[in-house]
């Protein structure tokens, strides 16, 4: 079987090597490099992390992610999954029942309370009223390495032929991938693996219930030096009414820092720089965070896509027609968490055999749409 993948960030880039392990041969064609630079993936680092507040189905499926994780790690044979553990702060009174949504997921968990928090984390300024769940196993993938060895891994497989610099213009419903230049890709089938950019290649139906989201990141310089943050945990919530989280510095990458404010919604994919006024917001909230927070410190800021499900907030998995093309037509604002799992399910349903479950509701129940298709134009 030929397949098809549009789209050089996590999720192609898994899906293609789970389609090549199980004997098929496969066409990767990316609008940039491979890996590409342009994709919402391409970052220093990433936060993988099991607790989904209050919601079981979520961090059951996290915890897989994370051996799905170990287990992309052994296959590459390199070093990117970095365990420095993650701490999330909550008002007091949630935190037993936060400890338990992660004991039944088979996840390893403490409480930090409040005192604690402060004596282990002095840089840090919680809010009044905050404990932590402390999760050890958490951690960071080195985002843009992992890529490098994905794309390096599937170079080196015979069978593959991997289409950097091309853009898909048009998907048809019979496994066809039109590209910038005129030329075609056919394939048995088709996966759409093309991140912010999918409403150009999708139905406008379904385009039609996706939201596109901006989101403000700041990279901060480990002041007062590396040494000063070795053994900070990411913090993916500071229980802040902004939302504020922290990526810690991994191997050789900033600190960065992001909160849910910076997120907003916005109508189509431009540039990446952020207008001073989510930079200024950033920097005003961390001001109060971070004890020594020096705005000098602060190397730069830069803004990601991500598209999501309109109505759930998530990602979106969509069957177009007979099942030839699939299409991952929205990835949501955590899912390079779950791209071991989401791609291993994404390749069962490309070549047509029973899919793993990946608990996440939206792609093991995914959508089934008459195969129109509409060609490609608008921002990149
Ligand atoms: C600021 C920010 C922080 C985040 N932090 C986290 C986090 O800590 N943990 C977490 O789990 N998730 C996080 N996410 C979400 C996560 O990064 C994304 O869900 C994930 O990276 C999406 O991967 P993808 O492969 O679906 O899309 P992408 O990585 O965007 O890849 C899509 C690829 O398709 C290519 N492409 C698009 N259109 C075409 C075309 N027509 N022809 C050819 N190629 C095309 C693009 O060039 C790109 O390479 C974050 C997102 C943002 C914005």
């Amino acid at each position: 079987m030929r397949v098809v993948v549009v789209g050089g960030g996590v999720i192609g880039l898994l899906t293609a090597m789970e389609c090549v392990r199980a004997g098929a041969q496969v066409e990767l064609v990316d609008q940039a490099g491979i890996p590409s630079r342009l994709a919402t993936s391409h970052d220093r680092h990433r936060v993988v992390r099991a607790l989904h507040r209050g919601d079981p189905v979520l961090t059951r499926a996290a915890v897989r992610a994370h051996a799905g994780w170990l287990e992309v790690e052994r296959r590459l044979g390199t070093r990117f999954y970095h365990q420095v553990g993650a701490l999330t702060a909550m008002p007091d009174e949630r935190v037993p029942a936060e400890l338990e949504l992660l004991r039944r997921a088979g996840a390893a968990a403490q409480e930090l309370p409040a005192g604690e928090l402060a004596a282990r984390f002095p840089r840090v300024r919680f809010p009044a009223g905050r404990s932590a769940v402390f999760e050890p196993a958490a951690g960071a993938v080195l985002a843009d390495r992992m890529l490098a060895a994905l794309a390096g891994w599937l170079r080196g497989v015979p069978g593959v032929r991997l289409h950097p610099g091309r853009r898909a213009t048009r998907v048809g419903p019979a496994g066809g991938v039109r590209l910038d230049g005129g030329s075609e890709l056919s394939g048995d089938r088709v996966v759409v693996a093309a991140g912010p950019w999918s409403r150009e290649l999708l139905p406008a139906a379904l385009g039609a219930d996706l939201t596109l989201y901006r989101q403000t990141m700041l990279s901060y310089s480990p002041i007062p030096s590396r040494d000063a943050w070795a053994g900070t945990p990411a913090i993916p919530a500071f229980g802040t009414p902004h939302g504020a989280w922290l990526m810690p510095p991994v191997a050789d990458t900033p600190v960065r820092l992001s909160a849910a404010s910076a997120c907003r919604e916005v109508p189509e994919l431009t540039d990446r720089v952020p207008p001073d006024h989510w930079r200024n917001q950033l920097v005003d909230q961390f001001r109060e965070l971070l004890v020594d927070f020096d705005p000098a410190a602060v190397l730069g800021a830069s803004d990601g896509y991500y598209l999501a499900d309109r109505a759930g907030g998530g990602p979106v998995l969509a069957r177009l027609g007979d099942g030839a093309v699939w299409a991952y037509a929205a990835c949501g604002g955590m899912s390079f968490k779950f791209a071991p799992l989401v791609a291993r399910a994404l390749a069962d349903r490309a070549l047509g055999r029973p899919p793993h479950r990946t608990g996440l509701a939206p792609v093991d129940q995914p959508r089934e749409l008459a195969p129109t298709v509409r060609p490609s134009g608008g921002a990149r």
